[in-house]
């Protein structure tokens, strides 16, 4: 178990994909994080952060959050 970086719950990590950490938490679903999004100060908007990487998925893509998404 993991916990989720947007809600702090816990969540499991999902295989690793590339340049990328893969989460499936309860109340937010699958979603990838970009590895640079880690360095970054994220000031807490995570929850907008997941509404645009989800704006920008393909159906069969898992919403990928990238440092330009906060
Ligand atoms: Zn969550």
């Amino acid at each position: 178990m993991d916990n989720c970086p947007i809600c702090g719950a816990e969540a499991e990590r999902l295989p690793k994909t590339g340049d990328s950490e893969g989460f499936d938490c309860s109340r937010h679903g699958k979603f990838k994080v970009a590895d640079s999004v880690f360095a970054i100060e994220t000031n807490g908007r995570w929850e907008s952060a997941l509404v645009k990487a989800k704006a920008r998925a393909k159906v069969d893509e898992l919403p990928l959050i990238m440092t330009y998404d906060f």
